[in-house]
């Protein structure tokens, strides 16, 4: 069996599962957010009864992330709606916005974007946050209502994203019916060359089998490389298995793997056992696919899909308006290191908007500090225009307020995971999709700009 077929044998209590087969699969986690969260509690509520417990308190993590740090009523309302249902489940994880178990959230627009406006559990992007505080543990089943729950397939776990009336099921019963996916295999081979990132890797492997290339099906990396990956390498990967339609992804366990989890369970008190999966020397796949990381050049993904993918260096001609980013995809630490890393010294020439994905990035950046300044004013010296309200931003789009946002027919360079159609703002807006390094070249040029003209 390949690394799902395991993880799902393992979980529904079976010696061996098949592609195709329908199992019911036990839940170990099942995260929710501001946006689905409401949803799924309603769901959960007149499906089960307004008096009913969930399945398990101490399995539901609560994570407001998405539509925080705008003036939005109904937004901010939603944020309460969480905190009401938290308080009256005895739920163990929730990660909110402001620090009174009795108050309500609301977003000060006079205190301006820019400066932070959250209390000391807020945690940020579900995803990155997910990671962060020791929920993503090897060998387990994550559930999610959000399409990127598949960034945790970096663990060695499979994460996947459902809707909310599958959640308000898990959230009673604590397992889902689900058809085991066929595997594809990526087999990542050698180390990737300066100027090019893990974000290039996955928008080269969805260039090759297109947007809809990995419909219900795992994408599972092996191969050499896999061990030059960091865990933020392994993230950024993982997290875009659903451009191309993939159910979840999924690495293999390693030292890195084990390193990250155990400190992350430990510093937030989380549990701490897991027991990861290896593959079956006969496993079978549908596809397989080499990729020779040291041939790998920078990459964008052109609208309207992010499978529409050409090298930066061929794109030069393209002028831009702006610049983002941010994200779980693309606002982790080693995200804004890279980007600052081409950016010191220098000045960007379009608008050019950093949001962190969580607060723990915030501060790296801030107690980071390279010859005497820290890394976040580094970025701020360069003309990047950072925000301490950690959080999916205009990733999304959201609410006209939103910081970033694109509220105009612009094209923007974004380290983000999505260019459909109006998916950060405005629908006549062109999103390219490409490398913090990349989009660090091209806030500085203007227009795209392969990184390595500048390092
Ligand atoms: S940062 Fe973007 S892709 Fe990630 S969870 Fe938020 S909205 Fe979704």
């Amino acid at each position: 069996m390949t690394l799902t077929e395991k993880l799902l044998a393992r979980a529904s209590g079976k010696t061996k599962v098949e592609p195709g087969e329908g199992v019911w699969v036990k839940a170990d986690v099942l995260m929710t957010h501001d946006v689905c969260g409401p949803g799924t509690i309603g769901v959960f509520k007149r499906e089960f009864g307004a008096e009913a417990k969930v399945w398990d308190p101490s399995r539901i993590v609560i994570i407001p992330d998405h539509y925080i740090f705008t003036s939005d009523a109904k937004a901010n309302r939603n944020v309460d709606i969480l905190r009401e249902f938290v308080k009256e489940q005895g739920i163990v994880y929730f990660y909110d916005v402001i620090d009174d178990p009795d108050g309500s959230w609301r977003f000060d627009p006079s205190k301006g974007n820019l400066t932070r406006q959250y209390g000391a559990r807020y945690a940020g992007v579900c995803h990155t946050a997910l990671a962060e505080k020791g929920h993503t543990r090897p060998g387990e089943v994550l559930f999610g209502t959000d399409s990127h729950t598949c960034m945790a397939g970096a663990f060695n776990e499979f994460a996947t994203g459902i809707g909310n009336t599958d959640a308000g099921f898990v959230m009673g019963a604590g397992k889902l019916l689900l058809r085991v996916p066929e595997t594809m295999h990526f087999r990542l081979e050698g180390r990737l060359q300066p100027g090019v990132m893990a974000k290039d890797i996955i928008l080269h492997i969805i260039g090759e089998i297109g947007f809809d290339g990995a419909t219900y099906r795992a994408m599972q990396y092996g191969g050499s490389g896999v061990a030059g990956l960091s865990m933020d390498d392994r993230m950024t990967i993982a997290n875009m298995a659903i451009e191309a339609g993939g159910k979840n992804a999924i690495f293999p366990f390693d030292g890195r793997t084990a390193e990250y989890v155990e400190a992350r369970t430990r510093l937030n008190g989380t549990p701490q056992k897991y027991e990861p999966v290896e593959p079956d020397a006969d496993q079978k796949f549908c596809y397989e696919l080499t990729v020779e990381l040291d041939k790998l050049e920078p990459l964008v993904a052109c609208p309207p899909n992010p499978g529409n993918r050409k090298k930066a260096k061929e794109l030069s001609e393209v002028k831009l308006d702006r610049a983002y980013i941010g994200s779980c995809t693309g606002g982790k630490a080693s995200d804004f290191v890279e980007f600052a890393r081409i950016v010191r010294g220098r000045q960007v020439k379009i608008d050019t908007f950093g949001v962190p994905a969580t607060p723990d990035v915030v501060r790296l950046l801030r107690s980071t500090y390279w010859g005497g300044k820290s890394i976040w004013d580094i970025l701020a010296e360069a003309g990047v225009r950072m925000t301490e309200n950690a959080g999916c931003a205009a990733c999304l789009g959201g609410p006209s307020d939103t910081f970033g946002r694109v509220n105009a027919p612009l094209k923007c360079i974004s380290a983000t995971n999505r260019n459909f159609p109006g998916r950060m703002g405005h629908k006549q807006a062109q999103i390219f999709l490409a490398s913090p390094a990349t989009v660090a070249a091209s806030a500085l040029a203007g227009r795209i700009a392969d990184p390595r003209e500048f390092l």
